[in-house]
This record gives structure tokens, sequence and C-alpha cells, in this order.
């Protein structure tokens, strides 16, 4: 439902949660090669088809964050990842979460409208309850604050993993009911997008992870991506033997980065034998310096100058803004507000 957008290209919403970690610059940045290749590029990707909106999520990171440096510090350094793996500002909107204030307005009407046992279902709610935690009221009522963020910004499509569906259906859920009951129009009902995108393994085989200790920091400098492919862990065969490429790890990753020619290259070099595995990893190495080099480049020199950042967000927040005036003076007038 695109009516009261007014644009032919559907707005595509992505929610980016900051880490939670403290950063070290030189040590890579907060965000591993799985983020990027499993999230950041297919997001950044939908740039094609999409009027993208992307938002750094601070008032959900509140939910658990409590060390105010740390949060400050995530959200430029996810500001700048973004920035640096290609998020054009000009063409697509980016701001923080916290800058559009008419969220919590939508949230409250939303609030009005949902059952708590709706609320009580969710599935970040149940876990801590299951883990014997007492859930904060923030954790509770996750599920109206992304609805009012997707809702918020006219989004007609939301891509979501499979954990984030239950969120996403409270949205629908949300939207179809505050039309129904204030008339067709008022807002637009997102769809889910199920997101395409490959599970990254660490180089250890595992699903590449901070709570594994197996990520590649995505910004490593030069020598120390070199090392940590390195550690990519392939089997002891013999340099001269032959070798079968797929299933090994270091080919699986690869895959991921490499293009056709390159692949079938590899390939080929491993089966014909005489070729070992840490040449492979070279190979590996060489193929992501090769992309990582230019985007490290431009993370570092925004990280090296935090007013640009700021800068950059601060306008995205401004366009943001506008399209959500529009919206919650719509719903105001719907519900009797104004
Ligand atoms: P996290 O830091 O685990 O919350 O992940 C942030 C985003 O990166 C989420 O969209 C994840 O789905 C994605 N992600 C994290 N780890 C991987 C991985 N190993 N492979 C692919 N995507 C990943």
């Amino acid at each position: 439902m695109t009516q009261s957008t007014g644009h032919a290209q559907k707005v595509s919403l992505t929610g980016i949660k900051p880490t939670g970690t403290r950063v070290s610059i030189e040590e890579g940045g907060s965000v591993h090669l799985g983020n990027y290749l499993g999230a950041i590029r297919p997001a950044l990707a939908l740039a094609d088809r999409y009027r993208c909106v992307y938002f750094i999520a601070d008032y959900h990171a509140l939910t658990s964050q409590r060390d105010p440096d740390a949060l400050r510090e995530n959200v430029r350094d996810v500001a700048a990842t973004w920035l640096a793996c290609g998020l054009d500002p000009d063409k697509m909107l980016l701001f923080r979460q916290s800058s559009v204030i008419e969220v919590f307005e939508l949230t409250w009407i939303f609030a009005c409208i949902v059952a708590t046992g709706q609320l009580e279902r969710g599935h970040a709610y149940k876990d801590a309850l299951d883990r014997g935690e007492a859930p904060n009221a923030g954790i509770f009522n996750y599920p109206l604050l992304m609805a009012a963020d997707i809702i918020l910004y006219d989004s007609d499509v939301v891509p979501v993993g499979p954990d984030q569906r239950q969120h996403l259906e409270l949205a629908r859920d949300i939207a179809t009911r505050m039309n129904h009951l204030y008339g067709e129009g008022t807002v637009v009902v997102p769809e889910a997008v199920i997101a395409e995108a490959p599970t990254v393994p660490g180089f250890d085989g595992r699903k590449m992870s901070k709570s594994y200790g197996n990520t590649i920091p995505l910004f490593l400098p030069h020598k120390a991506l070199r090392s940590a492919i390195m550690k990519v862990k392939s089997d002891s065969s013999a340099m001269e033997a032959p070798k079968e490429p797929e299933g090994a790890l270091v080919y699986e990753l690869f895959k991921l980065v490499a293009n056709a020619d390159q692949q079938a290259e590899l390939a080929k070099k491993l089966r014909a034998g005489n070729y070992g595995w840490g040449h492979a990893k070279q190979e590996l190495f060489e193929v992501l310096e090769g992309q990582l080099a230019p985007l490290r480049e431009r993370y570092q020199a925004l990280r090296a100058n935090p007013k640009e950042i700021d800068g950059v967000l601060e306008a995205g927040a401004d366009r943001a803004r506008m399209v959500a005036r529009r919206t919650l003076s719509r719903v105001r007038r719907a519900v009797g507000i104004e």
C-alpha cells in the first residue's frame, strides 16, 4: 500500500542496532565480517529497488545498555561503518532513532490499541522470563516502539530475519487495526520481505559470532587481517595432495567474497594438487583486502572526524522528521487529538 507516500518506489526500512560493546578502532571496529556480508551488504543492496531508510536504534539499545559512553561511541561507530560500506546519505536516509521524538507519540497511540496479552507473547520478553530475569518495561514495550519506528516512516517493506517476524506481525496488526478504527489510509501497512543473506562462518567453522570469539573484525588493519585469515581452520593434508574445495572452510569464505571466475580458478588449483590450504588462505586474504581496504580507509577517516558523522546524522534526522510529522499529523487528526 503506497497511497500515502505518493512515490512510485516503495520505502524499505532497516533498523541498525548499536552493537553494545566498547569499540577499538585499532582492533577493527565493532562490526565483523559476518555482520557485513550477512546484514550490511544485503541491506545496502536494497537501494536498487527501494527508497531506503536506515535508523540507528539507540533507544532500543537503552533496554539493556547501561554504559553512556559506550552507547554514544557505538552510535558513531555504526554510522561510520555503514557510511564506509557505501550508505549514500544523499540518496538514502540515515539518522538516530532518538533524534525523531515523534516516534514516542506514535508509540503511545499504539499502546492504547494493543492488548497487553499480545506483548506478553513477545519473544524477547518471554525469553527474558525463561532465563529467570525480571525484564524491564522497555523490553515488554519494545514491540510497540518497533511498530512505531516502522509505521512513522510510511514503510512499505521491512527486510527481516526469522527472529523478527513476530514483531513485524505486530506492526502489521497495529497498522491494520488503525486503518479499521480510523479509516483506510491512516497509516501504511508494512510487509515483511525475507532478507536473502548468507550465514557467515567464523575462522573455527561455527557461525561467526562475538559470543564464540571467532570473529574477523571488518576493519582490521592489513597485517592483522592477514593473521586472522591464516587462522581459518583447514585439514592437515599435504601440500602435494589434490583437495576438494566444496565444504572446506577457506573455500566457503572465498565464495562469499570472490567473483565466479576467481572461484573457479581457486577450485581448479586446489583440485590439481601442489597447492596448499595456506596458498588458498593467501588468495582469500588478497581478495578480501582488495575489497575492504577502501572501506577501512573511509571508516578510519570518519572515526577521526566525529563532527562529520554527527552532521550526516543530523541532516538525516531533519529529513526523517519531516516524514514523521506528516504521518503523525495524519494520525493525530484521525484519532481526535488534533
Ligand atoms: P548481531 O551483532 O549478532 O546482533 O548481528 C547484527 C546483524 O548481523 C544481524 O542482522 C545478524 O543477522 C547479522 N549477523 C551476525 N552474525 C552473522 C553471521 N555469522 N553471518 C551472517 N549474518 C550475521
